[in-house]
């Protein structure tokens, strides 16, 4: 029978509620798929078949209830494919190879210079990628596709990097390089998307829908989930709040302008806050050679008073930033991630005091303020969401289109 393509419709959302609810709450049984997602049991039986001939299921151990006849339990097939997710940021390349049900197996981080050049950063991450489709082939999974982080402004249906300040690069066709170089499907967003992206689905946020990320390294992003869904605004690069203007007459911008939010609150101005006030301070910074975020955050949980004054003084900032935008976007949840979420026990009181004090009254009533739960994997496996959410989106339709990637590589 020909299926309409309002059938075909139902039957992949109904595919992707089935493997969700898996990944999420397995070992299920049939019975229990059917009971928590309405479906009936003949859908349920049907769509299961399909995807243990497909290899994205397994039967694993019977049920242990001795009521009525055993039932044979689900799980995501972790030898189903694998999964790459990259995060190209402005001081750090990082990437992590997860399976199929969505294991971590590989990670990797190698620290980066924006003065070395997109060329020669683009070289590093293709070697990272080819290394990680590497230790996937020797596991035997088949790479289902690479979800990549990047720090800007991103355009996700050209698939190309628009803006980095930070960075440098401009008009960058981030997809399309490494579609060409890989011979695999490849998404792209901007890190701090990523990183609420990962937190929602594995990290702080899982039963939060309505959330503002920052992501705080040495600019400062923001990821914006409303009602379940990444906040684009109309042309997709909504969430630039790291440059947003406090002061006018503030410090200089990598955009070109002055005071924008992320001066007062990155690692650097952090760290360029202590460099200032180091002379004379009696701080046990003095007389280091080189001062780094990571000396700062040490100096200030051993108590050193003026790095914990300079963080006082970023988690006030933060507080009256982050103020602006529980006032606009009514969030239930605010995460503080990046670089700076490491410093999260010292900033969130004074962030709380500021947030709480100063937001109008309707809109925090059930506010929570948390520190990112996956750190410095939130953005890598909000990477890798990019792609898993396409592949139970329409798993059948995604092996097809895999295996045109690599048609197109065998005819190369
Ligand atoms: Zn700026």
């Amino acid at each position: 029978m020909v299926k309409t393509a309002d059938q075909n419709f139902v039957r992949k959302f109904n595919t992707a509620l089935v493997l969700e609810m898996v990944r999420k709450e397995a070992p299920l049984s049939r019975a229990s798929i059917s009971a928590q997602t309405g479906l009936n049991r003949s859908t349920v039986s049907s769509i299961v078949q399909e995807l243990l001939e497909t290899g994205f299921l397994i039967e694993t151990e019977l049920q242990g209830d001795k009521v009525g006849r055993p039932g044979i339990l689900l799980r995501l097939n972790p030898n189903g494919g694998a999964f790459l997710g990259i995060e190209i940021n402005v001081d750090y390349l990082a990437g992590v190879l997860v399976d199929f049900s969505t294991k971590l197996l590989e990670k990797r981080f190698i620290p980066s210079d924006p003065t070395q050049g997109s060329e020669a950063i683009l070289t590093a991450v293709q070697h990272m990628i080819t290394d990680l489709v590497a230790q996937a082939e020797q596991r035997d999974l088949p790479v289902m596709g690479i979800g990549v982080g990047l720090p800007g402004v991103v355009d996700t249906n050209r698939g190309s990097l628009v803006y980095a300040p930070n960075l440098g690069w401009r008009d960058t066709p981030v997809r399309d390089m490494l579609q060409q170089l890989f011979n695999l499907p490849v998404l792209v967003d901007n890190e701090a998307n990523c990183a609420v992206l990962g937190e929602y689905r594995f990290g702080i946020s899982q039963d939060v829908s309505d959330v503002v990320y920052l992501s705080a390294n040495v600019g400062l992003g923001g990821g914006i989930l409303s009602d379940g869904k990444i906040f684009r605004g109309s042309s997709g690069f909504a969430s630039e709040i790291g440059h947003a203007v406090i002061d006018p007459a503030g410090p200089a911008c990598g955009c070109g302008r002055f005071g924008c939010w992320e001066t007062f609150v990155g690692t650097r101005a952090v760290v360029d806050l202590v460099k200032k006030r180091l002379p004379g301070s009696g701080s046990s910074l003095v007389g280091k050679s080189s001062v780094d975020f990571a000396d700062v955050l040490s100096a200030a949980q051993s108590g050193d008073a003026l790095a914990l004054d300079v963080l006082g003084e970023v988690g006030r900032f933060l507080g009256i930033g982050i103020t602006n935008l529980v006032n606009i976007f009514n969030p239930r949840q605010v995460v503080l991630g990046g670089t700076l979420g490491k410093a999260a026990e010292l900033l969130l009181p004074q962030i709380s005091s500021t947030v709480f004090g100063e937001s109008l009254l309707s809109t925090h009533a059930d506010l929570r303020l948390d520190a990112s739960a996956l750190k410095e994997e939130a953005c890598l496996l909000g990477a890798v969401s990019l792609v898993y959410d396409e592949v139970i989106r329409d798993p059948i339709g995604w092996i097809v289109k895999r295996q045109n990637s690599n048609h197109n590589r065998n005819e190369d």
